[in-house]
């Protein structure tokens, strides 16, 4: 077997409650690393074509990363994979915490589920023993509830980690997901929803054994000056200095290369949510349901999510494994049944303020902790309600239709009842609790027009209007709808030009227009993006650190001093396109057409926004995605992987 990755996996069929190891050849690795990459191959090679996305057929992969556990830094994440029920195609999420190292202590790189238990079960792993154990006493019970009581029954000599889903997921809602840590989220693509169909309560892991690493001097010597950059951190601004920084870039007719040190500075003192103020500001955050502007979530209004009332009232700073940043924090609660939360994220605030017209921060740090006790997505549930909003202000919905709430805008009373009713799938909550996309199909009477996705996903907190390549990849990728994969100011961040031949290098400062051009540079960016967070969510990187940049976080040197191959960064991009083309494939055999994914037209500007930071922009999507699939080698009018590219990359026809 090689190294930095444990060569097996779990495969669990919970329809006869078989379980068994299954020995995951070393080709398998260098083609697909772990994380992302091996879920892909699993999922490619055992869900049959149209399964049904809540059926016993579809498999749901709980994937570490192939740096987890080796000394590398910023590699803690795990990822939970499987087809979406919300997209109906590839779904995958990703959250940080502390399960991804649990996956391997107890020797394997993913664990697989297929079929559907009789009644609710929970795997427990200890000590190298897998079993199936009754799960009726924990099926209703919040996540936080649900980790704590798996832990006070704990027998193995190592603390138990968790992965499970709170009644969201139980009740099938398609905008659920998966909590570890005490309600971090691994959200986005509905697979909560997966879990309960298959009567899956929770993942209860315990073991001890360790990951091989071929060349640890070398570790060492990575990790050790990659901290350097993460440690340093210059005196900085108060958080309510964020507003002019977001008002002078939104001003200055040229746009700037940003270097990912700047905002590591600002995620180490506050967090995500450092970026509140200057997102709103420059046209960043999406306001008032994608129709809004930051006129309409100004300076008065905005100040109330500064990032300074997130850090005053965090009781500790939070950690994921191995991570030597945190920009986590664990929140104190004044009002309300809870005590405390995990410090909301960008996010999430954004989600349930901005694009509500909410500046009740009580009311998000409340509904912050409600959506991840229920394992419901923030983002999700703050699109939805967004469109709920809307509907109610057009008279699609009416009080009759709420149960007597007042819908309107900023009402943050109401937009506490209703999540609460999506949570317990109460009346209108009901309809609500699978998503805008599902909700309008219902509601019908032009209620479409108000639900923005990307493929039925709902849209992240960052406009593409303002970053055109965002855009790109919420109608592009094979799992649409998410914020996590480019965008030309992921690509200035990644500094993948100084390892990489041939990318081009962006201009220090550039007119702000050049972001609107079409040209062949935008589709290689987009596709660098992808490409290389493929490897990064292969290894089980996380993103922020990423952000610094290539030459200062070595994912490509770690990954070579793990697994002690000798693979150049091409090498590795080159994986990285494997991952990404077996994805489209899958979706391909799911019966997905590419060029039919929708994104709405908010997010590109038709009509434009007639003032604010995003005024008179719009964006040529069509022609964007269609040469970012050219530049993978897929037909450019369909997205399909062409026979030709199929063939290089050693990928089975669809
Ligand atoms: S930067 Fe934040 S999200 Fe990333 S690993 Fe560290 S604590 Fe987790």
């Amino acid at each position: 077997m090689g190294q930095g990755f444990m060569g097996k996996v779990l495969m669990v069929d919970l329809s006869t409650g078989k379980i068994r190891d299954e020995i995951v050849p070393d080709k398998v690795y260098e083609d697909y690393l772990s994380g992302m990459g091996l879920g892909a191959y699993m999922l490619y090679k055992h869900i049959p074509p149209d399964a049904d996305p809540l059926g016993p057929e579809n498999m749901l992969g709980f994937v570490s990363g192939l740096l987890t556990g080796t000394g590398s830094l910023f590699t803690g994440r795990w990822m939970v994979v499987g087809k979406s029920p919300l997209t109906h195609g590839w779904g995958d999420s990703n959250c940080g915490g502390n399960f991804s190292p649990a996956i391997k202590r107890c020797g394997y790189d993913g664990i697989f589920f297929t079929g559907k238990a009789e009644k609710p079960v929970y795997l427990n792993i200890v000590d190298g023993k897998a079993t199936l154990e009754d799960a009726s006493d924990l099926w209703g019970k919040d996540t936080v509830e649900t980790e704590q009581m798996l832990i006070s029954r704990a027998t193995g000599k190592a603390k138990p980690r968790v992965a499970c889903i709170g009644p969201a997921g139980e009740k099938l809602s398609l905008i659920s997901g998966v909590s570890n840590d005490g309600g971090r989220m691994a959200a986005r693509s509905g697979l909560g929803a997966v879990m309960g169909s298959k009567n899956l309560k929770a993942l209860c892991l315990s073991g001890n054994v360790k990951t091989p690493v071929a060349n640890k001097a070398r570790m060492k010597e990575l990790s050790a000056a990659c901290n350097k950059w993460v440690q340093f951190q210059p005196p900085f601004l108060p958080g309510t200095a964020t507003f002019p920084v977001g008002a002078l870039l939104r001003i200055l007719p040229t746009g700037m290369a940003q270097d990912g040190m700047l905002y590591k500075v600002m995620l180490k003192k506050w967090g995500t949510v450092s970026m509140n103020q200057v997102s709103i500001e420059m046209g960043d955050s999406p306001i008032k349901n994608w129709k809004g502007t930051n006129l309409d979530f100004g300076p008065l209004k905005s100040f109330s999510v500064n990032p300074d009332v997130f850090t005053k009232a965090e009781t500790k700073k939070y950690f994921c494994f191995s991570c030597p940043l945190g920009c986590g924090g664990i929140c104190k609660l004044n009002k309300g049944p809870f005590s405390h939360t995990h410090k909301p994220e960008y996010e999430t605030v954004l989600a349930l303020g901005g694009l509500l017209l909410n500046e009740d921060a009580d009311s998000i740090f409340y509904l912050n902790e409600l959506l991840n006790r229920a394992g419901m997505d923030t983002i999700s549930a703050g699109g939805t309600v967004a469109f709920a909003i809307e509907c109610y202000e057009k008279g699609i919905i009416s009080a009759k239709d709420t149960g007597g709430l007042a819908l309107t805008w900023g009402n943050s009373e109401a937009i506490i009842e209703l999540v609460e009713k999506m949570i317990r799938r109460e009346g209108i909550g009901d309809i609500l609790a699978d998503g805008a996309k599902s909700a309008a199909q219902l509601l019908k009477g032009g209620s479409e027009n108000f639900a923005v996705t990307g493929g039925g996903h709902e849209l992240p907190m960052h406009d593409s209007r303002n970053d055109p390549g965002f855009g790109v990849h919420y109608k592009a990728e094979p799992s649409p709808g998410k914020h996590t994969i480019g965008s030309y100011l992921y690509y200035e961040m990644f500094q993948l030009w100084k390892v990489l031949k041939g990318l081009p290098k962006p201009w220090l400062f550039y007119p702000k227009g050049v972001k609107y051009k079409t040209g062949r540079d935008k589709a290689v960016m987009s596709k660098t993006c992808s490409t290389y967070m493929n490897v990064v969510n292969g290894s089980g990187g996380c993103m922020f650190g990423a952000f610094l940049g290539a030459k200062r976080i070595p994912f490509f040197d770690w990954i070579n001093a793990a697994t002690g191959w000798n693979k150049t960064p091409e090498q590795y991009m080159e994986i990285g396109e494997r991952i990404q083309t077996i994805r489209q494939a899958f979706n391909l055999r799911q019966g997905i057409k590419p060029k039919e994914v929708e994104l709405h037209d908010r997010a590109v500007g038709r009509p434009p926004l007639c003032r604010g930071a995003n005024k008179g922009r719009s964006v040529d999507i069509e022609t964007l995605v269609a040469n970012y699939w050219e530049e993978f080698g897929w037909d450019r009018a369909t997205g399909n992987p062409t026979p030709a590219t199929l063939s290089k990359l050693g990928i089975e026809q669809p």
